[in-house]
């Protein structure tokens, strides 16, 4: 089977995503771009996580030509191809309503760096402005937003987060989920502090690989 190592993985994360809370039935997307071969290995639309098995995974070329599998791609295919495309630096891409992150994302708020774990995007998350879910204009709006960051918000959507692997971009948006959930909290009983820039310039080289530091003190 065509990306059989990617196409599994993708159903372990997928239920990873329902069991930490970061997605409801079928929502939230995954992608792996294997580089080599110069395909990707996308979750299908409307499946749910727990039956989903690795050959209902959709294989498409870059241009999102169907290579391998019988069911249609995510709805959010074009986001995937863009980031996949414009970061050479990044393998997989997961997007998730996940209920903190997407509560910002809907007052068009940034993230800020209200706790040093945000350092798993950069000094903050950005916001993407908002267009129709599916479209290439949404696509534009993230690749444009998301620079160099690691992760995203979606204004009235959701988050996108990105790694040099799956593993890692699940990170980033399970870490942010929790830095957004105390964003919320501390804006709910008062203003919270925020990092300097400088101090996140520290963090972020202590994170010496996208999203998996070795130990957390
Ligand atoms: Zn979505």
């Amino acid at each position: 089977m065509l990306l059989q190592q990617e196409r599994e993985e993708i159903v372990v994360f997928g239920r990873k995503l329902i069991s930490s809370n970061l997605t409801t039935g079928s929502g939230g997307n995954l992608s792996i771009f294997n580089r080599h071969l110069g395909y990707i290995a996308i979750k299908p639309t409307g499946v749910d996580y727990f039956l989903m098995k690795p050959e209902d995974v959709v294989v498409i070329d870059p241009e999102g030509k169907i290579v391998d599998g019988k069911l249609k791609p995510s709805s959010e295919v074009s986001l995937h191809l863009g980031l996949l495309k414009a970061r050479q630096d990044i393998h997989a891409v997961v997007h998730t309503h996940q209920v903190y992150a997407t509560t910002l994302a809907c007052l068009n708020w940034e993230i800020p760096a209200v706790h040093y774990l945000v350092g798993f995007s950069g000094n903050k998350v950005p916001l993407a402005p908002y267009a129709t879910y599916g479209t290439p204009e949404l696509a534009e709006n993230i690749v444009r937003s998301i620079g160099q960051y690691n992760a995203c918000l979606m204004a009235n959507h959701g988050i996108v987060t990105v790694g040099a692997d799956l593993n890692a971009a699940f990170n980033v948006a399970e870490e942010l989920e929790l830095v957004a959930r105390l964003y919320y909290q501390t804006k709910c009983i008062g203003e919270p502090k925020i990092l300097s820039d400088q101090e996140m310039e520290v963090v972020t080289k202590k994170f010496a690989t996208y999203g998996q530091p070795v130990s957390l003190p």
